[in-house]
């Protein structure tokens, strides 16, 4: 993993904007990664972003897919800086093709799996139909609706908060949109991996942040791991010695395991619905809150609203709309206090 994010984040890609030389040069980074683990990756050209998506399938017994789903574009080069991405988002792209060597040696049995490393995710194209995963929607290479699970990955390469912290609040992913698919939920608890936490909270604790927008429009099932945005989020100093390899490793194997629980999953088609799980997000804070509160005086004040908030829950798992306000200021003021 550390020999493709260092490829990704090298001079000679300069930041992979889509359209230039170093975009061009990443996609054929992530093309010959995939090939050497004995895929046979494909590309899909992005017509509007003079860029193209990076595309492989692992079949499985039957024609419904399990989609993972990391971009490999960033910013680019401004004013002479480049900005190279490593937890925006290489370390994701390396902990794809990471899994994608796990499932290629072993199939999983069931639902086949789609490897997707989309361009153009990052501004100017960000949510507009120059977006990669959007294009990759509007032009789908395999029906969206035999799409069962759309994994995405973004910011999955760094710690949250200081050496200090203990491993329960360093090691945390987030899992957001396990609500929108029945039976998700319970395959992210039952699923397990030392070295990393992965928590679940609803999605609606953030604007629609990555590729999973193309897929939650079209009310297709989805699920956002994501570490939320470090201190150095879209600066020059997304650098590949900032990321947190063991976590990144643990990460991949916990991937592994719920994608083959989630392509033997009976259900077919999974089928969306319209949740809201604050019980989830609440769960998933208090875990993060109750250790951090022993260092800091700001967590114990989180905690303190965390823990009302949690006994206002109703048997919706959801708590009343108007102190969703709260709930977001606490999910701010977690995300930067942990930067
Ligand atoms: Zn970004």
């Amino acid at each position: 993993m550390r020999r493709l994010v260092e490829a990704l984040c090298s001079d000679a890609c300069a930041g992979r904007a889509p359209g230039t030389p170093g975009g061009a040069l990443a996609r054929s980074l992530v093309l010959d990664a995939l090939r050497d683990e004995g895929l046979d990756p494909f590309l899909q050209e992005v017509p509007r972003c003079r860029g193209a998506n990076v595309l492989a399938e692992i079949r499985g017994d039957i024609d419904r897919w399990v989609m993972i789903a990391a971009h490999y574009d960033h910013l680019g080069a401004v004013g002479g800086r480049i900005y190279r991405g490593a937890d925006d988002n290489a370390a994701a792209v390396a902990i794809l093709v990471e899994v994608a060597r796990r499932l290629a040696a072993d199939p999983p049995e069931g639902r086949g799996v789609v490897l997707a490393a989309f361009d153009a995710e990052e501004p100017p194209y960000f949510l507009t139909r120059a977006m990669g995963s959007e294009h990759f929607a509007r032009h789908p290479t395999l029906p969206l609706e035999r799409i069962d699970l759309m994994v995405c990955m973004d910011l999955v390469g760094h710690a949250l908060g200081g050496e200090e912290l203990p491993s329960e609040v360093r090691d945390t992913v987030f899992a957001l949109g396990a609500e929108r698919s029945p039976g998700t939920r319970d395959v992210l608890i039952d699923t397990s991996e030392p070295g990393v936490f992965v928590r679940p909270a609803d999605a609606e604790i953030i604007p629609p942040l990555s590729d999973y927008a193309a897929f939650w429009d079209r009310e297709r099932p989805f699920l956002l791991l994501t570490n939320g945005r470090s201190r150095v989020y879209h600066t020059p100093d997304d650098v590949p010695a900032a990321l947190a390899w063991d976590k990144m490793a643990a990460t991949a194997r916990w991937l592994e395991r719920f994608v083959r629980a989630t392509c033997r999953r009976d259900e077919r088609p999974f089928r969306f619905v319209r949740a809201i799980d604050d019980l989830s997000t609440l769960e998933s804070l208090l875990s993060v809150l109750g250790p951090l509160a022993e260092v800091s005086p700001q967590a114990r004040v989180g905690l303190a609203l965390a823990r009302d908030l949690r006994a206002q829950v109703g048997r919706d798992r959801t708590i009343p709309s108007g102190r969703h306000a709260e709930l977001a200021m606490l999910i701010a003021g977690l995300e930067s206090g942990l930067a």
